[in-house]
């Protein structure tokens, strides 16, 4: 099964919110994927309105450390809960870069997440520069261990992390399904390292960056892609809808071309 989480970022309105929920939620899905939109907070109420009795989750972008108190802004995760929330993004690259969260902050919003009864979408992934210095590898080591330090297998189950090389962001420039394929076996061998080998086997690795209908396909297809985090073409519910039904057909072919090996 793949998962379509779409990000919305810092778009639309209130109206524009509730119309592209509307369209997604009209639209129809094959059997083998499920999907999750993540609106901006001011949405949430209006989306999960739309979303009520369909299968596609309400999720959230960020949520804040604390529970309550004096945070002016912040949102807390319980908050989110209250809301109908059933996952929250933590840890998105952008968060990290233009808001200063450090792996100790992600750490703590996932943890938080937890508290919280949601289940955490981590995101890890490098830079231009870091990959270019031959980094990637052991920054996205860094990161997922950063996350999942002290949590056990069990509290593994409910959290999902997805790969989002900073480079492919917004940019139109996609990971090949060789390069994302290397890094979520290399960000799944370091759950192996820091949980157990029978987390890392199970926990649902998503790729992000510049996903559009046209590239799923290719990506699902490669070993240990589980999904897909969507920004720019989670705006539009037809190529939404249409990255979730590639997926499942990039699925199916990765199924039966491993049947034919075996
Ligand atoms: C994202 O922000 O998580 C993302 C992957 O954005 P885009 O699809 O627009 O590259």
């Amino acid at each position: 099964v793949q998962l379509i989480v779409g990000n919305w970022k810092m778009h639309g309105t209130r109206s524009r919110a509730r119309e592209l929920a509307k369209a997604i939620a009209s639209g129809k899905l094959p059997a083998g994927v499920m999907l999750s939109v993540a609106p901006p907070f001011p949405f949430l109420d209006a989306v999960g309105q739309e979303l009520a009795g369909t299968s596609i989750g309400l999720a959230a972008q960020t949520c804040a450390v604390e529970k309550e108190g004096a945070f002016t802004g912040e949102v807390s995760a319980e908050m989110l809960a209250s809301m109908g929330c059933m996952q929250v993004i933590v840890g998105h690259s952008e968060r990290r870069a233009l808001f200063h969260e450090t792996d100790e902050v992600v750490a703590k919003k996932l943890r938080a997440a937890l508290r919280a009864g949601i289940n955490p979408i981590v995101c890890v992934g490098e830079t231009l520069a870091e990959r270019d210095a031959g980094r990637h590898e052991e920054v996205v080591a860094r990161q997922v261990k950063a996350a999942l330090d002290g949590l056990d297998a069990k509290t593994l189950e409910r959290i999902v992390l997805a790969y989002e090389p900073v480079w492919a962001i917004g940019t139109g420039r996609v990971a090949t399904p060789e390069q994302a394929g290397a890094m979520h076996a290399r960000a799944r061998a370091t759950v192996s390292e820091v949980v157990t080998p029978g987390a890392a086997k199970a926990v649902v690795i998503l790729y992000g960056g510049s996903v559009k209908p046209d590239n799923m396909a290719a990506l699902a297809a490669t070993p240990g892609i589980d999904g897909a985090l969507v920004g720019g073409a989670s705006l539009d519910a037809k190529n939404f809808l249409a990255i979730a039904e590639n997926a499942v057909k990039g699925e199916a072919s990765r199924k039966s071309l491993e049947t034919k090996r075996t």
